[in-house]
């Protein structure tokens, strides 16, 4: 019979303690130390359904060819922009976010424009109707986009076995379990293994993933930083829930400049993409106005329009039920 065990883990950083600390010695997070029951049981492969190829042999260096990262079209310049130039083929990524900032939509949006690929959309949070219902929301159809309601590691493999899709998303990768592991789905060695076993089938089969995760309050992504290291890229999308312009940048790329943003607009209809920031931050109506000036900033690497504006009024004799003397500026 297995052995099980228990061990205390960093949300943060992962870091393991056979017994509970406040302070995290490797990050220093305190409070971060979860109990976690690991397997003694000597550690079974997640198998990867057939999909290993053969094991590669050492190539001397001079002997390779340096070739470009083939990348594809996901549809999306703004995307495309934050990945720098497009998705690369075999690439393993990572779109963070707070939960209702719009992840879904993101990643549903790019599989339902994505052109000649085949689409895999797993989802571990919602139901294959109710993604429909978001679909037709967006008024996307692809006929070669797929959704599967999917929450264990090993029937993933064998949907994307029978399937072979060319890209595949996975919708959060906290929802998603491995039979290899005794502790509860989203817990710190789940999260690890699953992202583990995920590259793994990335860099054997070529396929390009994108992960979702989840953001927890100090923004982190998916409580465990271990995970930033596994992938190749990641995405952080940002904005505030109750207003409509959303941010995508990018904190890690191994295929391109880190410091890229992307721009796009909540609708009911979706994500529209705002190729011109200067409409939403420039009032384009300012004849005859003073008190305006215009200034350029950079952004990660994109030069940006930014309007400062300056009410200023003297100081009135007689009260009036109208501004106070003083001002305001607003960028
Ligand atoms: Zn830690």
């Amino acid at each position: 019979m297995a052995k099980t065990k228990s061990v205390y883990v960093c949300r943060n950083c992962g870091a393991e303690s056979p017994k509970w600390i406040g302070k995290c010695p490797s990050c220093g997070e305190w409070n971060s130390y979860v109990e976690e029951i690991v397997s003694k049981a000597p550690a079974a492969k997640i198998q990867l359904a057939g999909l290993e190829i053969a094991k590669q042999k050492p190539v001397r260096i001079s002997d390779l060819e340096a070739k470009e990262e083939s990348r594809f079209d996901t549809g999306s310049n703004e995307l495309n922009r934050v990945l720098g130039g497009g998705m690369v083929e075999g690439s393993l990524a990572l779109i963070g976010g707070e939960p209702g900032i719009g992840k879904s939509t993101l990643a549903l949006q790019a599989a339902l424009n994505i052109q000649g690929k085949k689409t895999l959309y797993v989802s571990g949070e919602e139901s294959a109707s109710q993604l429909k219902l978001r679909a037709e929301r967006l008024k996307f159809d692809n006929p070669d986009c797929y959704i599967v309601s999917e929450t264990s590691l090993e029937q993933i493999f064998v949907h994307i076995q029978n399937l072979q899709p060319g890209l595949v998303i996975i919708d959060s990768i906290q929802t998603i379990s491995t039979e290899t592991v005794e502790s509860s789905p989203g817990s710190v060695t789940q999260v690890r293994e699953c992202a583990a076993a995920i590259l793994k089938f990335c860099k054997t089969t070529g396929t390009p993933v994108f992960l979702i995760g989840h953001i927890n309050k100090e923004g982190s992504i998916a409580g465990p930083k271990v995970l930033e290291h596994i992938v190749d890229t990641v995405l952080q999308f940002e904005g505030d829930q109750h207003y409509m312009y959303r941010i995508l940048r990018s904190i890690k790329n191994r295929f391109g400049s880190t410091p890229e943003l992307g721009i796009f607009e909540m609708r009911q209809s979706g994500l529209r993409e705002v190729s011109n920031p200067s409409e939403l931050l420039l009032s384009q109506n300012h004849e005859g106005l003073s008190g305006i000036a215009i200034a350029s900033t950079i952004e990660g690497a994109r030069p940006f329009l930014i309007e400062a504006q300056a009410l200023v009024s003297s100081a009135a004799t007689v009260p009036r039920s109208g501004r106070a003397p003083g001002s305001t500026c607003a960028a």
